[in-house]
């Protein structure tokens, strides 16, 4: 076994914290009030304590999780004070019905970010969206055959949900084509902390999720000022979707025939490039001035869109903002390398949506009640 696995007392406090924690005990309380006993009777709260385990120790499997747990006496007194600690089958089973019971788990997630805004009023101001891929645990083999060479057909993949798109290039790869899923979310640029987030198969264009993510934002009463996203969002459409929710786009232009011909510049005139002189956010509109003010009328407004935005993209404003942005791309890190979001263990985007949504809770919750911890210990 790999250090990393090997579980940090801490780790297990932190777990035993978070099953004791308001938000998850409500969780437990809700799905034993649905009558549902998982046979051959684990409590609700081992199962799920096995669930956030998984998450907490970056297992990829069941039966790397139930193995830990069993090697680790002081995991298994958290888990299953009562005794008998759940088998494999019991937690594939457990995962299958909590599918069924989404609603519930959707509920408690809400909760959690609510608490957090809570503490943090300022939780959200500020956020950015991105997509990142996930590889699907299922044969990926584009093509079929060697020498009659063709593409499969979605029913030839072990997984039929997953798809092929494309992913751009990180540090450690180039850009290219992927087989599986993508996560979707919107980052607190301040805290890093996912807030929405979507599971989507692979193909699917990033930008066709900005309203998606946006408007769970607003169910968890999360207003943003500002959006922060790169190029592959820079579409018309996508800047009305954010302008109808009240949210400022902050995105790069791509090199779009309008911008070729130059029709994104601000203002010139004789006298030099015109200065910013604020924007009426009401009115949607940026005021410029030219730099002598010799020009009649000395400034002008002129309306935002997509090439003109209400903070210019020459401002350090929308340069700092647009930094930001950085949160979305470590938030994809930390769940991936700390929280066991990749690689992915499982088929069908069911249970692909239900392991990131176990997945981000564990962190949001190891967060809400670490800020709690903080607050009664100052
Ligand atoms: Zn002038």
């Amino acid at each position: 076994m790999t250090p990393s696995n090997v579980p940090r007392r801490s780790a297990v406090n932190e777990l035993a914290v978070i099953l004791k924690s308001p938000e998850i005990s409500g969780l437990i309380a809700a799905l034993e009030a649905t009558r549902w006993t998982g046979r051959p009777g684990y409590p609700i709260a081992a199962m799920i304590g096995m669930a956030l385990a998984k998450s907490l120790y970056s297992m990829p499997t069941w039966t790397r999780t139930v193995a830990l747990v069993h090697e680790h006496p002081a995991l298994a007194e958290v888990i299953a004070p009562a005794g008998e600690l759940p088998s494999v089958y019991a937690c594939y089973r457990f995962t299958a019905k909590l599918r069924q019971y989404d609603h519930l788990l959707q509920d408690c997630i809400a909760r959690v970010v609510r608490r957090i805004k809570d503490r943090d009023p300022e939780l959200g101001k500020d956020v950015a969206i991105d997509a990142s891929d996930m590889p699907a645990y299922a044969n990926g083999q584009r093509f079929k055959g060697i020498k009659h060479r063709r593409e499969r057909t979605p029913e030839e993949y072990s997984d039929p949900d997953a798809s092929w798109g494309h992913r751009s290039a990180v540090s450690t790869r180039a850009a290219g084509s992927f087989y599986g899923y993508k996560l979707h979310m919107a980052v607190c640029s301040k805290t890093d902390l996912p807030l929405a987030w979507e599971v989507v198969t692979a193909k699917a264009n990033e930008s066709m999720w900005v309203t998606t993510l946006l408007d769970r934002l607003s169910e968890v009463g999360i207003q943003p000022e500002t959006c922060a996203m790169d190029k592959g969002y820079d579409h018309r459409r996508v800047y009305n979707e954010c302008d109808e929710r009240g949210v400022l786009p902050i995105i790069p232009l791509r090199n779009s025939r309008d911008v070729k011909i130059g029709n994104h510049f601000s203002p010139f005139c004789k006298h030099g490039n015109w200065h910013f002189a604020g924007s009426d956010y009401s009115r949607k509109a940026a005021k410029w001035r030219c730099p002598t003010g010799e020009c009649q009328p000395a400034s002008k407004w002129r309306k935002a869109n997509r090439l003109h935005s209400l903070i210019p993209r020459e401002t350090e404003r929308w340069k700092t903002l647009y930094r930001r942005r950085a949160s979305v791309e470590r938030a994809f890190g930390r769940l991936k390398h700390e929280w066991g979001l990749a690689p992915l263990r499982m088929r069908r985007i069911e249970r692909v949506r239900l392991h990131a949504d176990l997945t981000i809770l564990a962190q949001l919750t190891c967060r809400l009640n670490k800020e709690r911890a903080l607050a009664s210990a100052g």
